[in-house]
Order: structure tokens, then C-alpha cells, then sequence
């Protein structure tokens, strides 16, 4: 009987916990308000040339995923550029990316970089990433799961300790992507070692190429990864 109510109580207590269409429903919010900010200061799809490339490259890699990944298919997936110098590229839960033209211009990215580098994105979305870490932020600190949701997505981008707290498990997920990511973009017809020239050109633009960020792996470290698989996989491994 015990074990019955221990049961119970935990069902009670995973019911509470975050579900992918609140993640996906938060997603929505954050980036339809920074679209709007963006769109204020005329600085969003601001330079058409380049959302147009951008667009060509991503939409094939959609459908791949899409097609991989089937939960992705009913989303409503979203594509947009900017010329705001602060941006780089970013997915949202439920493919919502956003893609900085001043970044892919700094990095000279060709096509095959860029697919690298929107691949990576698309598969932060389709291996529900977000979802992944919010679920890691109630499992090192269980009172989140009788919290509203919104104050653990803040505190996922903004709350330092957490953030530490979360860094190894994020590195993980950023190495996941980076893998994926390649697998994706040569399963769309991109050739591997051309997109892991993407990696190459972040180790060269970046300061400290040894040295990784608080989520990210040292620049090196995901360029000579990203080698060793377009090795593989062109070897048909
Ligand atoms: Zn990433």
C-alpha cells in the first residue's frame, strides 16, 4: 500500500513536470517578442539577398528533418534573419530559427558552412533540446517541477547557478547537435567535409580556440570532432 502511494505521489509529481508543448508554447513567446524588438529597429529580414540564401539552404534541411525526425512535421517551422550584429544563429523549441547576416558575413560561411551551421540549430529543435534541459534543471533541483514553468524557462538563460549547475549537460547537447547536425545536412546531399569547414572557420575567428564556453566545447575540440566524422562518413562508415 505503501508502495502504491509512493507510486501514486510520483505520477503526481511527473505530471507536473514540463512537457514538450509548454516548452514549445514558451518558445513561441520569446520569439515572437524578439522578432518584434527586431522589426522596431528595422533590423529584422532587413537585407533580402541574404534571407532568401539563407531560406534555400534551409528549406531542404527542414524537410530532412521532417522526414527524420517525424514529431517535427506537424511544427510550425519559422525562418528569420537579421542584421543585428548581436546575432549569430539560434533554434527555438518547435523550429523557430533566427540567422544573423553580420555573423555569417565575419565567418566568410559559404553554403555548405551555413547548412553546418543552420543543420546544428535544427537539430537543437528536432532533439527537443530545450524540452531535455529544463527536464535536467528539475532533476539537480526538484522544487522546480511545483513551479510555474515560465520562471524555469527564465532562469535557464538567466540564473547563474543553474546555468553552471546545467553546463556540462549542455556541453553534451552542443556535441550531440554538432553530431547530428553533420549527419542531417549529408543526408540532405551536403557533403561532410565541406561542412565541417564550418568548424574550421570557428576555430580560426575564434580568441581563445582552445578554451570552450560556459556551453559550448573548445572551438578545437568541435573542429577536430567534426573532422573525424566526415571522415567517417565518407568513408561510409
Ligand atoms: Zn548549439
Amino acid at each position: 500500500m505503501r508502495a502504491l502511494a509512493a507510486l501514486l505521489l510520483l505520477l503526481s509529481g511527473m505530471a507536473q513536470a514540463v512537457t514538450q508543448e509548454q516548452v514549445m508554447a514558451g518558445a513561441v513567446k520569446l520569439y515572437n517578442k524578439q522578432l518584434a524588438d527586431l522589426r522596431a529597429s528595422y533590423r529584422l529580414d532587413d537585407n533580402q539577398r541574404f534571407s532568401e540564401r539563407v531560406a534555400a539552404i534551409a528549406g531542404p534541411l527542414i524537410e530532412q528533418a521532417k522526414r527524420d525526425y517525424p514529431e517535427s512535421a506537424a511544427w510550425a517551422w519559422e525562418l528569420h534573419t537579421t542584421s543585428d550584429p548581436e546575432e549569430n544563429a539560434s533554434a527555438m523549441a518547435g523550429g523557430k530559427l533566427l540567422v544573423g547576416s553580420a555573423y555569417v558575413d565575419r565567418l566568410e560561411l559559404n553554403d555548405a558552412e551555413i547548412a553546418m551551421m543552420l543543420a546544428h540549430e535544427i537539430c537543437h529543435a528536432v532533439l527537443l533540446h530545450n524540452l531535455r534541459e529544463h527536464e535536467e534543471a528539475i532533476r539537480l533541483e526538484p522544487q522546480w517541477a511545483t513551479r510555474p514553468y515560465e520562471e524555469l524557462e527564465y532562469a535557464t538563460d538567466h540564473d547563474f547557478s543553474l546555468m553552471r549547475k546545467l553546463a556540462s549537460f549542455n556541453s553534451l547537447q552542443e556535441e550531440e547537435s554538432d553530431r547530428e547536425g553533420m549527419r542531417l545536412a549529408a543526408r540532405a546531399g551536403w557533403k561532410p567535409s565541406a561542412l565541417a569547414r564550418f568548424f574550421r572557420k570557428l576555430e580560426r575567428h575564434s580568441y581563445s580556440p582552445n578554451f570552450g564556453s560556459i556551453y559550448h566545447p573548445a572551438p578545437a575540440q568541435r573542429a577536430r570532432a567534426a573532422r573525424e566524422l566526415a571522415a567517417q562518413l565518407e568513408a561510409g562508415r
